[in-house]
């Protein structure tokens, strides 16, 4: 299987190059071309998990990411949304969770090369130093970065944003307490923590399960400026700027190839929660 599905998607991809080559030019020339925001989670060659991305790969896809996209902020990238125009197909890079092994390489290269960079952090592992319950409950325990770390980070110029602060799924919290403690109390945490304004988040797990109207409501006055999900999904000016759909990195980079050439069935995915959180009005989206 392992052998057969890169195969099989590379010859997808090749087969349907034209067609999104042709579409993708149409979507330039009437200024709608995608804002694309990738997430990963943690980059090393060690003790790797679903989640885990190679330096070799993300090295490797970096460099084909800047030969191909425009890399920008996710700030820039929710401003092309929100003004509905986009001449360039562009791509936010960001990461969740907050593992110290991206210390080691990966933000280092991001930095060095200057490239913008979100990171999604849950902020009690950070203060507490202990590791993510998710990965305790696998059997693989990873440390998460320190306060020391995320300081650097954000001094270097990673802009630093929340990931709640226990790694709540969200979607069924209903307690309206919870959610503040998860949403603004991670936000304080992190802006006490680093001395900047956190002005994004990223839910947990990120599917449509995950989410919840009660949580964009709070999302919005504890004072985010948008918030990212995780089931995959482009951004397209004039979308819904305050909820930005995220794409998997993690995987070969046939995968990432794939994604952001835009992959005409991925278009079928269904963006959830538009709020009209700003005042533009949401566009018909992405038919071409
Ligand atoms: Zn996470």
């Amino acid at each position: 299987m392992s052998f057969w599905k890169p195969l099989l998607l590379n010859c997808y991809y090749y087969g349907s190059y034209p067609q999104r080559a042709w579409r993708n030019a149409q979507l330039r020339t009437r200024g709608r071309s995608p804002v694309m925001v990738l997430f990963y989670h943690r980059i090393s060659d060690d003790r790797a998990n679903a989640w885990t991305t190679s330096n070799f790969t993300f090295e490797k896809q970096i460099r084909w990411l800047k030969g191909n996209f425009e890399l920008v902020s996710l700030s820039e990238a929710q401003h092309r949304v929100r003004v509905g125009h986009n001449d360039r197909p562009c791509v936010a890079i960001t990461f969740d969770d907050g593992y110290a092994d991206n210390c080691r390489r990966a933000l280092p290269l991001l930095i060095a090369e200057k490239i913008p960079c979100t990171y999604f952090v849950s902020s009690q592992f950070v203060i507490d130093g202990v590791p993510f319950s998710h990965d305790v409950a696998n059997k693989r325990p990873l440390a998460p970065n320190t306060p020391q770390q995320i300081q650097e980070l954000a001094l270097a110029g990673i802009d630093i944003a929340a990931h709640t602060r226990t790694h709540a799924d969200l979607g069924p919290t209903t307690d309206p307490d919870r959610l503040v403690e998860e949403l603004a109390g991670a936000r304080h945490e992190l802006q006490e923590l680093t001395g900047t304004p956190i002005r994004y988040f990223s839910f947990p797990y990120g599917q449509h399960v995950n989410l919840s109207p009660a949580a964009f409501q709070l999302a919005q006055s504890a004072g985010y400026d948008g918030v990212c999900s995780a089931y995959g999904g482009y951004n397209f000016p004039g979308d819904d700027p305050f909820h930005l759909q995220r794409i998997p990195a993690n995987g070969d980079l046939i995968r990432l190839k794939n994604w952001t050439t835009v992959d005409p069935r991925k278009l079928r995915s269904v963006r959830r929660y538009e709020y009209q959180c700003q005042p533009f009005a949401p566009s018909s989206g992405v038919s071409a």
